[in-house]
């Protein structure tokens, strides 16, 4: 059995979203050698990044649950 369920990355809002940035999953960080606490490049240490597609959904706004 399949659901469509709104997507929880998001949460089914149409347009430019922002998400949890990937590379430091939301720290704002990105540890390197030598510096633990080095800015993360990706979303200049906020920790999230708006996308215009979110890559959860790909703009559907919904996304298919299996419950098995
Ligand atoms: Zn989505
Ligand atoms: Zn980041």
């Amino acid at each position: 059995m399949i659901y469509k369920n709104k997507c929880p990355l998001c949460h089914g809002r149409e347009g430019s979203v922002e998400i949890e940035c990937d590379d430091c999953n939301g720290t704002g960080f990105e540890p390197e050698e030598g510096n633990q606490f080095a800015q993360c490049q990706n979303c200049s240490g906020d920790g999230s990044v708006e996308v215009e597609i979110c890559p959860r959904c790909l703009g559907e706004g919904t996304v298919e649950d299996d419950d098995s």
